[in-house]
């Protein structure tokens, strides 16, 4: 019951021990296919190009910047916690130049504060975080688009934590490219990356191989001309991968591909909005279980994510201790924090498979135990009470 990874939905578990096809076998290539088109409702989106970038959810984050940025160009980053700093560091390496709008850990970026560092840097490219688990904090992200539009900018959301859990409104944000990954709320193990890119950025994407720094020489593939960055991230090429092309890049991971297609298969099952409301059913009932045991919910109620919960670790008590006992007497893990918030925070998920009713009962009673264990008084089962009644709600 952390931030992720999480339990696997059983169904994509199974999915994942069939047996291997080759890459262009057509019933691999028709998969890849139904893997696009189910994607395209997760993301909120009718973007043609929607795929999977093999590898974990950063995969297709440094996928999407190393392809959209070029050295030298201006990044504004919206960094409200770790992911936006993983961002920026991502984009120093491409050579960027990196200008920042930032909010203090637990709150987010207002959106008149974007407009304004938009407005101030002129950026080619304007990247943020949806959901940062590290501070358990949601960005809201309508009008951004708009905003990026306007000033000629394209616009990147890493979804990664709330795909699946929360609203993704590619389309309606108005954002260019939005990447994912399996291990949060979409109830899959990490190590394929759900990734959705609009015709604008996809033309930006395949334009700049064969002009950007003048240079021309033959590419290995097709005789196209230099192309710059990554390879294995040159998005220009898995696209043609992807394409009716079928032009070989790396080999596609196809157990991840049954994963990933079987994930947004339960999704989609499940329906979108009862997916939603399930989340955020879980995330209320962490928070009043973790308020009636007398204990106090980090960050903004506002802005929270519906499927992880920081909870401040009360003084006095041992929060490692808490999550060893946690783990060893019940087999729950719930996640510790990074950065500023290291020692001063849990974080417990509720996401994708686990965010059951059950499963946050159980982990509150747990967590209820165990804290009386290590000398905290709290009162005998006010946590799954709550819990349970704001489940109701
Ligand atoms: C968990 C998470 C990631 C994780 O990336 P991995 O490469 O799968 O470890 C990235 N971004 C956000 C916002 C996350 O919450």
């Amino acid at each position: 019951m952390g931030p992720g990874p999480v339990n696997a939905h059983p169904r994509v578990l199974r999915a994942m021990s069939a047996d291997l096809l080759g890459q262009f076998d057509p019933e691999m290539t028709a998969y890849m296919n139904q893997v696009m088109a189910l994607y395209r409702p997760v993301f909120g989106t009718r973007n043609r190009w929607t795929f999977l970038v093999d590898g974990t959810a950063r995969a297709a984050i440094e996928a999407a910047l190393v392809s959209l940025i070029a050295p030298g160009d201006v990044v504004l980053i919206v960094n409200f916690g770790r992911f936006g700093l993983l961002l920026r560091e991502i984009c120093e390496r491409i050579g960027a130049v990196i200008e920042t709008v930032d909010a203090p850990w637990g709150e987010i970026v207002p959106m008149e504060a974007i407009a304004a560092a938009i407005e101030r840097t002129g950026p080619k490219v304007v990247a943020a975080v949806h959901g940062d688990t590290s501070t358990t904090m949601a960005q809201p992200l309508a009008g951004l688009g708009a905003l990026c539009r306007a000033a000629g900018a394209l616009s990147y959301v890493d979804a990664t934590a709330t795909i699946g859990g929360m609203a993704i409104e590619t389309d309606l944000w108005g954002v260019d490219v939005v990447t994912g990954g399996l291990q949060k709320c979409l109830g899959g193990p990490s190590g394929s990356a759900p990734i959705t890119i609009s015709d604008r950025a996809a033309e930006h994407i395949a334009a700049r191989r064969h002009v950007e720094k003048g240079i021309v020489r033959d590419d290995i593939s097709n005789g196209t001309g230099a192309r710059i960055g990554s390879n294995y991230f040159d998005l220009a090429m898995v696209m043609d991968y992807w394409s009716e092309k079928r032009l070989n890049h790396h080999t596609e991971a196809t157990t991840m591909l049954y994963g990933a297609r079987e994930c947004a298969r339960v999704v989609l099952g499940e329906g979108l909005e009862a997916r939603f409301e399930r989340h955020r059913r879980a995330g209320a009932s962490v928070v009043a279980g973790a308020r009636a045991m007398g204990l106090t919910v980090f960050g903004d109620d506002a802005y929270r994510m519906t499927n992880v919960t920081g909870i401040l670790i009360p003084d006095g008590v041992d929060g490692e201790a808490v999550r060893r006992r946690m783990r060893e007497d019940f087999e729950i893990e719930i996640g510790a924090a990074f950065g500023p918030l290291q020692g001063r925070i849990w974080r417990i998920g509720a996401m994708g498979y686990n965010a059951m009713k059950h499963k946050v009962a159980i982990t509150l009673g747990a967590l209820e135990a165990v804290l009386r264990a290590e000398g905290f008084a709290t009162p005998a089962g006010a946590g799954v009470d709550a819990a349970l009644e704001a489940w109701r709600a």
